[in-house]
């Protein structure tokens, strides 16, 4: 199969040695949308002996300007994500070991989906579950690539355990629901997450190959102004994950969800809300839905999705007992 990577091995920073680890390795993508997409492709095609994929969603007719593994065929036949995209990566390259897991990761399960992994990829939308990466990763030593994007700039920084700081020493909490922009209220132009998944799969080869010229900066950039910079993150010496305190993989943080009993919805909290600006969230969530508050809750609805939002940033989502659909909703609309 070596002739198949024949470009790619003369490149010397790979070469037939480096092929051979890539070949050996086990990749780990959580979150397979604009990004995670990108950065299985590009991945699977350079030959990483195995890639697994984990994502909780279905495809959706906007995910299709960017997520570019994606067709309209999938939506026809309801595939989730990570089904669509070990079907699709298969076809690409037989000799690769995809995976494609549909699950909601959280701190219950995902030592168990990272575990052997050689280096994690962040494909996420949300804060929440990254720093859960974090915590993870440095728990079990597996290097970490995080990668963002949002309207039109994007970031990314590798997480060395024991060499680089980490995501919680770059921004020690999540920002506070209501305010935090996801893509689902800001908007996002397809070439940024394209941009950021090269990037990461670049930085996750170069880790595999056990390349010097790994990145330890972050890399900051916004496609419709034409910027790029480089910055130099340091470690924060009151960084609980670097002092090996996993608050986040020990489930101390981060929302919590219960279904309601006979109501057919789900009550989604977070406990490090404080209080929620209801002005401020409606005016985001009016460009995508139907909003209407008073001082007591702020109701949401969108197609057939509705949510009721209270000021101390509890939601109930209506019409489902999916405590995942939940979540990802609240991540959506709402932030973190
Ligand atoms: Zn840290």
């Amino acid at each position: 199969m070596i002739g198949r990577y024949s470009r790619q091995t003369l490149f010397k920073g790979i070469g037939e040695e480096g092929q051979r680890k890539l070949g050996n390795s086990c990749v780990v993508i959580i979150g397979c949308g604009a990004l995670g997409t990108v950065i299985a492709t590009s991945l699977v095609r350079a030959g990483v002996g195995e890639v697994r994929i984990i994502d909780r969603d279905f495809i959706e007719y906007h995910n299709l300007q960017r997520q570019v593994l994606f067709d309209e065929d999938d939506i026809r036949n309801g595939l989730p994500k990570a089904i669509a995209a070990e079907r699709h990566l298969k076809k690409v390259n037989s000799s690769v070991e995809v995976e494609g897991i549909v699950a909601d990761v959280n701190y219950t399960n995902i030592e168990r989906f990272i575990h052997d992994a050689d280096v994690v990829l962040d494909g996420l939308d949300n804060f929440e579950t990254r720093f859960l990466i974090n915590d993870a990763c440095l728990k079990h030593r597996i290097p970490w690539v995080y990668g963002g994007a949002i309207s039109s700039s994007g970031m990314t920084m590798n997480i060395i355990p024991g060499e680089t700081p980490c995501f919680r020493c770059l921004s020690s909490t999540a920002p506070h629901p209501g305010v935090a922009l996801t893509c689902d209220t800001a908007g996002i132009i397809g070439p940024v997450p394209f941009i950021i998944g090269s990037l990461q799969a670049v930085e996750a080869t170069k880790v595999l190959v056990g390349a010097e010229e790994i990145n330890r900066n972050l890399i900051i950039f916004d496609v419709w102004k034409g910027t790029f910079h480089r910055l130099k993150v340091s470690p924060r010496h009151d960084c609980p994950s670097c002092r090996g305190k996993y608050e986040f993989l020990e489930g101390k943080f981060g929302v919590r969800t219960t279904s309601l009993c006979g109501q057919n919805a789900v009550q989604v909290l977070n406990p490090e809300v404080g209080e929620l600006s209801f002005k401020e969230l409606a005016a985001r969530l009016k460009a995508v839905g139907v909003v209407s508050y008073n001082e007591f809750m702020l109701h949401f609805s969108i197609d057939s999705q509705e949510m009721v939002i209270f000021p101390d940033g509890r939601a109930i989502v209506k019409n489902t007992t999916d405590e995942s659909l939940a979540r990802g909703l609240y991540a959506k609309y709402i932030g973190t």
